[in-house]
């Protein structure tokens, strides 16, 4: 293969960042702007090792599972890279993308029979997420624009609003820009590091209806305080809905000459500093900087398949590895005798904690550091919490420490459920944990909680003994 070679190929699947990939001569090739089942006419334009670029031509035959994308900067942005694949044919990818990794990368040949029912978004596919974040710049005429970064580039694209978040947001970011044209406060400019106002961040409580307002600001207060708090209000009432309610207006200080987004520190402008929301009954705090799981729905009904796989009657010792702030521990504990969690961020550790004495939960006990090095340190001692029946793990994209699957081996729970962002990981896991461990993967649940992202996120049974 060479570049500039034309050839007809088939699309077979995607790529995290949204590619077609097809094949020739059994060589992978990554083309931008198509979707599985097309078939079409590329040009090579890079040729690596193992794989290979090429330019979509022309669309021979399109694929039926094409779509119109419903959001028109789907393409610029890069954060829906599924948009013009139907949602039926999305989750098919990514079923088969956690199979294939289960089967190539974790030697289960069965990887199919063990799968169930994926759990896809049950009505509507959009307006999932509660947290947006919204950067504020200027256009080429000098007009505030709120919308996200074009890729590789720090240029705002102006959006009117964003499909995976609530409806409420388009007019909270109308709402900002008036704000802005009527004060004359100043917006930040990455080169020089001058200028106020940094992002907008907004955070709905989809079960309680909370709403809370955040402006990210390159200073210590903004002008106007009152001003902004009605045109908000107005904002609000402007969406029209009888269970929203502005409960938050906060301000987030970010001084540095960074990526980061999110400042050390928060004043209240109006209302409380922080709002509320559920899990299942779990009832969580959430403030500007609170980690929380962006789909609260999905990750209600993924956490019930955890719970359903820990297999609980009251009587469990439960470790959660990789913890955070307690979302599955504290879902467990009402059915476990006690449910310890770690966690390396101590801020985490801090609200797991206040969730639990939030929700009156007396039977969990957290840990901050690394799950390697703490739980292998509890083991050693053969003190409380040494012993599990059932562990979940939860780690992060580069999976499980070799250590703690050391360690897990060792404490021999009867169930370990692992809660994956990443199935070549979760793969690469379950493989160690079988090959060292004699655990067997018995089944496992993948569950949609980034629908028109190539993200997917899966549930795993695994025991070294039979299970119901
Ligand atoms: N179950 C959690 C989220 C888990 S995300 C929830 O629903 O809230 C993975 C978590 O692992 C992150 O919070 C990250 O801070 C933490 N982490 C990363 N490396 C770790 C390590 N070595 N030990 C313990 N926690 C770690």
């Amino acid at each position: 293969m060479q570049k500039n070679d034309i050839y007809e190929i088939e699309i077979e699947d995607m790529s995290e960042d949204g590619s077609g990939i097809g094949h020739v001569d059994g060589m992978a090739v990554f083309v931008k702007d198509t979707a599985p089942g097309d078939v079409a006419e590329i040009k090579i334009i890079k040729v690596m090792k193992r794989y290979a670029y090429g330019k979509l031509m022309s669309l021979i035959r399109p694929s039926k599972d094409r779509v119109e994308p419903p959001c028109e900067v789907a393409r610029q942005c890069g954060g829906c890279t599924l948009q013009h694949v139907n949602y039926g044919a999305q989750l098919r990818l990514k079923r088969n993308k956690v199979e294939n990794c289960l089967r190539r990368i974790g030697g289960i040949e069965n990887a199919s029979d063990l799968c169930e029912e994926i759990l896809g978004m049950e009505d509507n596919p959009f307006r999932f997420r509660n947290k947006m974040q919204f950067p504020i710049g200027r256009d080429k005429e000098g007009r505030p624009v709120l919308g996200f970064y074009a890729q590789r580039t720090h240029c705002v694209i102006p959006v009117a609003d964003c499909m995976t978040g609530h409806g409420v947001n388009r007019y909270i970011i109308e709402a900002v820009k008036e704000y802005i044209n009527e004060t004359g406060v100043s917006i930040y400019d990455e080169e020089s590091g001058t200028g106020l106002l940094r992002h907008l961040i907004t955070r709905t409580g989809f079960t309680t209806g909370e709403l809370m307002v955040a402006l990210v600001i390159n200073g210590d207060d903004i002008p106007d305080r009152e001003l902004l708090v009605k045109m908000l209000e107005e904002a609000v009432r402007g969406y029209g809905s009888d269970n929203l309610c502005l409960t938050s207006v906060m301000i987030n200080i970010n001084k540095e000459k960074t990526n980061r987004i999110i400042g050390f520190e928060s004043k209240r402008v109006f209302g409380r500093d922080y709002i509320y929301d559920y899990i299942g009954n779990v009832r969580f705090r959430i403030s500007v900087e609170s980690f929380f799981q962006v789909n609260p729905y999905q990750t209600g009904r993924l956490y019930r398949r955890a719970l359903e796989y820990a297999d609980l009657t009251g009587q469990e010792t439960v470790w959660d590895m990789y913890c955070g702030i307690g979302t599955i521990s504290l879902f467990l504990s009402e059915q476990a005798k006690k449910v310890y969690g770690v966690e390396i961020v101590p801020q985490a550790i801090e609200d797991a904690r206040g969730n639990a004495e939030l929700n009156r939960i007396k039977n969990t006990e957290f840990f901050v550091g690394k799950a390697e090095d703490v739980v292998t340190e509890i083991y050693s001692s053969g003190g409380d919490g040494s012993h599990a029946d059932v562990v979940v793990v939860d780690p992060p994209r580069k999976g499980c420490d070799g250590k703690l699957l050391d360690t897990l081996i060792k404490m021999n729970p009867e169930r370990i459920v692992y809660v994956s962002c990443d199935p070549a990981t979760l793969a690469r896991d379950i493989k160690i944990l079988s090959e060292s461990g004699g655990y067997k993967l018995k089944k496992y649940t993948v569950c949609d909680m980034f629908s028109h992202s190539g993200h997917c996120e899966t549930v795993a049974l695994l025991s070294r003994n039979e299970v119901r």
